[in-house]
């Protein structure tokens, strides 16, 4: 077996990597690098824009849609370039989400709409799914959507939307029928985030970000053109979405370049002398979780390399999401055990974007490094929380 990169995809590699390094603003990165929640909308629309002209807006979508057609082998290639770079890697609402939900059950008008701008940087997207009682049982959401002539009327209340105070659009999962079983009765809608009757209020978050926001919707009024694909099939939609969410969830990227920055730190901490890493017992933490990544990097490969397969992949889906979000806990203990006392450094990543000078009493590597561990505690409950995901392998794989 051959486990090596063709010549052809090595200077892929090469291609991509030439243009990361010459083409991502060193201020984006930096910030990014840092880690403030939610990033400034100006960052995420500048880097959109320098991806889109070089035709990589959104590599996985469609050709004709503004694709690249690469195959599954040179996106995990252009990934890995990315976060090797530690260029943003921002906008999953919007090209990863909703973009291939239009696509698939999308009106040829809603395409001609907003997938141009998603691709240019133009318009950035939250999600509006959960709601103070249904997270992970979101069909019990209360949230109605009412049809009067020619347009729905929003009235309800989502939790925990990701991005919503810099979002120009969002996607909600609204009921329209509330006499038939309560995933029949729900429908995908299209809300522009400035419409009368939408209030956001953000909820500061443990590593100071407000990133996360309470959304209030009174009689808000949203054209019937908004309604993506069938009334009443929103819950379909939003499996198909919540899919691909909990794949990208695998966070393979992130969690390789948060160990590689783990292993820095430790080249530079000293203990009695000695580099940390090189202490039998860091080592040993290391190697461990070093092994388990490379497991689940190899699990993720076999997933995509299955991309057009007929396979239910509902169960190594959810599998995986458990595998990489734990791995992002861990990745990041990592660096809060070779950073030892200075995990006191904390960011505030609520502070304005400019405020995040260099502080010349840390060392450069401890920027961010303590509010990303806290951050990180998040990610075994968003996209489906762990337990959950466990009742579906449960149901799906061994059919409990
Ligand atoms: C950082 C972050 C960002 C988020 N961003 C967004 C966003 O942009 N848009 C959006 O719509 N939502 C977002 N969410 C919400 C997220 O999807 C929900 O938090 C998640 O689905 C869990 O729902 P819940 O918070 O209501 O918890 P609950 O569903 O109340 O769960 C509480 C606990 O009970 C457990 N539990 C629940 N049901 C079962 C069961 N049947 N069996 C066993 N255990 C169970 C859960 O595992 C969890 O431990 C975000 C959440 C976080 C933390």
């Amino acid at each position: 077996m051959h486990f090596g990169y063709s010549e052809e995809d090595e200077s892929f590699r090469q291609a991509v990597r030439k243009f990361f390094d010459e083409q991502a603003p060193a201020d984006i990165s930096r910030r990014w690098r840092v880690g403030v929640h939610p990033p400034a909308r100006d960052d995420i629309r500048r880097w959109q824009r320098i991806l889109y002209e070089r035709g990589w807006g959104a590599p996985h979508w469609p050709v004709e849609h503004g694709g690249t057609g690469w195959s599954a082998l040179r996106k995990h290639i252009f990934m890995e370039e990315l976060y090797n770079a530690d260029a943003m890697d921002y906008g999953w609402q919007s090209t990863q989400m909703v973009a291939p939900v239009i696509i698939a059950f999308g009106s040829d008008w809603q395409k001609k709409r907003f997938l141009g701008p998603i691709l240019r940087g133009d318009e950035f997207w939250c999600q509006g799914f959960s709601e103070p009682n249904a997270g992970s049982d979101l069909a019990g959401l209360k949230t109605t959507a009412v049809l009067d002539g020619d347009e729905y009327v929003i009235n309800g209340q989502k939790i925990w939307t990701s991005d919503a105070t810099i979002a120009d659009w969002g996607f909600f999962l609204v009921k329209t029928d509330a006499t038939v079983k309560p995933q029949r009765g729900i429908s995908f809608l299209l809300v522009k985030m400035d419409t009368p009757g939408i209030t956001v209020r953000p909820i500061v978050s443990i590593e100071g970000g407000r990133g996360l926001n309470e959304v209030f919707l009174e009689n808000v009024r949203v054209p019937k053109s908004h309604l993506v694909g069938e009334a009443g099939m929103g819950w379909t939609y939003a499996k198909y979405l919540l899919e691909k969410e909990r794949t990208a969830s695998a966070f393979l990227y992130f969690n390789k370049r948060e160990l590689r920055r783990a292993k820095d730190i430790a080249a530079q901490e000293r203990v009695d002398g000695l580099p940390l890493i090189d202490t039998p017992g860091f080592a040993r933490k290391v190697a461990e979780v070093e092994a388990d990544l490379l497991a689940l990097e190899w699990s993720v490969l076999r997933i995509l390399a299955q991309e057009k397969s007929e396979r239910n992949l509902d169960a190594v889906v959810s599998a995986l999401k458990i595998s990489g979000s734990e791995m992002q806990q861990r990745v990041t203990q990592l660096q809060m055990d070779a950073l030892g006392p200075r995990v006191l450094r904390f960011d505030d990543h609520g502070a304005p974007h400019d405020d995040l000078s260099i502080d010349e009493n840390w060392p450069d590597y401890t920027g961010g490094r303590t509010s990303g561990y806290l951050i990180a505690r998040a990610s075994t409950i968003y996209g489906g929380a762990r337990e959950v995901q466990k009742n579906i392998i449960a149901k799906l794989a061994f059919g409990l």
